[in-house]
């Protein structure tokens, strides 16, 4: 224990103006218990609150309007249940309408109208005029005194701790509360030689600007010196946790490339791999001698070819004497991959098992001995294959696809399942930001296909109004009547009240008097289906019996269907960037030149105006991705609120790329240097990891 702490480590009731009761309001929604805690609460956001706007100079609803004036009049507005509070407010330029809906007697008997105040908020737009809805008033005079440093920091605060009197100005009293207090520096945890080859600002100014900033550059250091220190913790840890697997030394050994590889590569194989996809089966043959267990993640934009390479690895585990086992995300998908897998390899003598939700209890119970015993060799499945009683005789290799459907807590699950841990592939069609993919899958080995299977036509995109709908019709019979078939897909199934989005059951109806019967068929598939009825309408839309299939996002994932050549997306706005890359990623697996058009109606927001753009301007999944994550933040991309390591307080990937490469260079040096972190020069740093970080035990096993 580091003596320092103490001070740091005293409970926060104790600190002017908490007290027992917010300090257990502070624990239970923030996990706020100490001086530490509380300090380690950096603002989000800073609003500079030496200028002064003029009514005049609003101009949109964007940002945070400081004004100076005058609270003409107050009164409340509307009966019992409409009832609000409306006041209006000049500052000599022009003025602006203030409302407030919620605790309006407390407000009311708080403000004088006639009285000069310091008006902060957000204007919205109402009736064509800028009014301010819940507007911080402060007197002037009040006002002048303590909150108007030039930067005011916001602090996250949740629902709760507002109803309670807590919102991000009490923290910032309590901080400044704190600051009072302070006797010692928060103790410092990089160690000097980075701290000075980074030019970083020691720790304990860090925190103290990031809190109570004197201006734009002491702001900056501050801030780069955190996002620092956060990202360099977690590279470390990424490491720590790749080295605690290698260092377990029990991966399988597939040392022959045997029967069943060797024959359906040189006498079943559909076609010639590319460059690629060679690259990536020599990849797993040397993870898969090198007496290391692989944890490989296969980037490959949709329709690329990753289903052959996750077929010829599970033969090579096969063909070693090991059971193979290959997990898809949807039933839809794990069907179909059971039927292309059957087909290639008929008349070689490997079985191929399903297993899935709707697998029955009878065909369970044949199945799970089979397994135990080893008779299966090969299994194909949803995330029933991970239920707990599922035992192996001696899984070799897992291949699972389409890798953000799954957590990764089960893929974890999935490994310790036996003793020793398979081989594992994870494979993932939605291209990850470079950035995103160092952090998420820092533990893993990256292998990329990065060329597309040959004679591929780029898809083209279009974006349509709803005006042009009959043309998108015509479109579709054309396309039909070269014998090519057509997706319809809606975001929603059934028509909601509160949005006004094309839905698919009204769509069909429609669609249906628009294709009518017997020149056209069409298919049907949502979520809300049994699996029979799935497979059903998937099937007959496969083999070309129906020319339409009209779906939700379900089809979304891995749906293999050459000869589909026209994706048509209705309510377009609605999905998110690789949503509809993935979704465009359906048709375009043919020789024929493909298509996707992309419905929308009314007026478009900025940001879906530009996720429009950018699907008519490229094809290229990570230019796609970059886009992506750039317009949603991290957050938001799917795998990422489960994997954990994205809880980052005050780094944002999004935009801090070139740091994170610096952070994972700078962790690497250090980790190459000492991997345990025992040379005293890093000894506070091995104490703070030890003692904080949530995965440290990744660490001890290390060390
Ligand atoms: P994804 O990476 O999206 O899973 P798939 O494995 O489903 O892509 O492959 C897409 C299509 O491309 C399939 O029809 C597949 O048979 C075909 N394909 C894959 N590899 C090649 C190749 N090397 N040459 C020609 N076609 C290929
Ligand atoms: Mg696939």
């Amino acid at each position: 224990m580091m003596t320092q702490k103490n001070f740091w480590q005293t409970p926060v009731e104790f600190i002017k103006g908490i007290g027992p009761e917010r300090a257990k309001l502070l624990k239970d929604e923030l996990g706020i218990a100490t001086y530490y805690d509380l300090f380690s609460h950096f603002p989000y956001r800073y609003i500079d609150r030496s200028r002064f706007y003029k009514t005049t100079e609003i101009k949109d609803d964007s940002t945070y309007f400081q004004l100076k004036g005058k609270l003409v009049s107050l009164r409340p507005e509307g009966s019992r249940y409409t009832k609000k509070l409306v006041g209006n407010f000049s500052d000599g330029y022009g003025k602006v309408e203030l409302i407030w809906f919620n605790r309006i007697n407390w407000v009311e008997k708080a403000l004088q109208p006639g009285r000069e105040y310091v008006l902060f908020g957000k204007p919205s737009i109402y009736k064509k005029q800028f009014s301010f809805i819940h507007p911080e008033l402060t007197p002037i005079d009040d006002a002048t005194s303590v909150t108007l440093s030039s930067f005011m920091p916001f602090y996250h605060t949740t629902e709760k701790m507002k109803s309670k009197g807590i919102d991000s100005r009490t923290i910032a009293r309590f901080m400044r509360a704190l600051k009072e207090k302070i006797r010692e520096p928060v103790p410092e945890i990089l160690p000097s030689k980075i701290i000075s080859f980074n030019k970083l600002s020691g720790r304990h100014d860090a925190f103290l600007h990031i809190h109570f900033p004197k201006g734009d550059d002491s702001l900056s250091k501050a801030r780069f010196r955190l996002k620092f220190e956060e990202l360099f913790l977690l590279q470390l840890e990424l490491l720590a946790m790749k080295q605690a697997r290698v260092e377990k030394k029990n991966g399988f050994l597939f040392p022959v490339v045997g029967e069943k590889f060797n024959t359906y590569y040189k006498e079943k194989l559909p076609f010639k791999l590319t460059e690629a996809q060679k690259k990536v089966i020599r990849e797993i043959r040397i993870d898969t001698v090198s007496g290391f267990q692989m944890n490989r993640l296969l980037q490959g934009d949709v329709g690329s070819g990753k289903t052959i390479v996750a077929l010829l690895s599970l033969l090579l585990a096969i063909d070693n004497g090991f059971q193979a086992c290959l997990m898809a995300p949807t039933e839809i998908l794990a069907q179909q991959h059971f039927q292309y897998i059957s087909k290639q390899l008929y008349g070689m003598g490997t079985n191929v098992t399903l297993l899935t939700g709707s697998t029955t209890k009878a065909q369970r119970k044949k199945i799970f001995p089979a397994l135990l015993n080893g008779r299966i060799k090969l299994i194909i499945g949803t995330h029933a294959l991970i239920e707990d009683n599922i035992q192996f005789e001696n899984l070799g290799m897992v291949v699972i696809d389409e890798q953000h459907r799954f957590g990764v807590a089960q893929r974890a699950q999935l490994w310790s399942k036996e003793n020793s841990a398979p081989h594992v592939l994870v494979m993932t069609a939605t291209p990850i930001p470079r950035t995103l993919a160092m952090t998420l899958y820092g533990d893993l080995d990256v292998s990329v296909i990065y060329e597309m299977p040959p004679g591929r036509k780029s898809i083209k995109t279009y974006h349509r109004n709803e005006s042009l709908r009959l043309r998108m019709y015509g479109f579709i019979r054309e396309q039909i009547a070269k014998g090519r078939q057509a997706y319809i897909v809606y975001p929603i199934i059934e028509e909601s009240e509160t949005l006004d989005y094309k839905n698919l059951v009204q769509g069909f109806e429609t669609l249906k008097t628009v294709f009518p019967q017997p020149e056209y068929s069409l298919s049907i598939l949502h979520g809300r289906m049994n699996s029979k009825e799935k497979e059903y309408q998937m099937e007959q839309f496969r083999s070309g019996k129906s020319q339409i299939m009209v779906a939700t996002t379900v089809i979304e994932v891995g749906v293999d269907v050459p000869n589909a050549s026209l994706m048509v997306i209705e309510s377009a706005e609605r999905f998110g960037l690789a949503q509809l890359h993935q979704l465009r990623g359906r048709v375009g697996r043919g020789a024929e030149q493909s298509f996707c058009i992309l419905m929308t109606s009314g007026k478009l927001s900025e940001v879906a105006h530009r996720r429009m753009k950018t699907m008519e301007q490229t094809n290229d999944g990570f230019k796609i991705a970059e886009v992506d994550l750039e317009l949603r933040g991290p957050g938001d991309i799917q795998g990422t609120r489960q994997s954990g390591v994205l809880n980052l307080k005050i780094a944002n990937i999004a935009v801090d790329g070139q740091l994170l490469a610096l952070t994972r260079s700078e962790a690497v040096k250090l980790f190459k240097e000492d991997h345990d972190l025992s040379l005293k020069e890093n000894t506070v740093l091995k104490n703070y990891i030890e003692e904080n970080l949530q995965q440290a035990k990744f660490w001890s096993s290390v060390s």
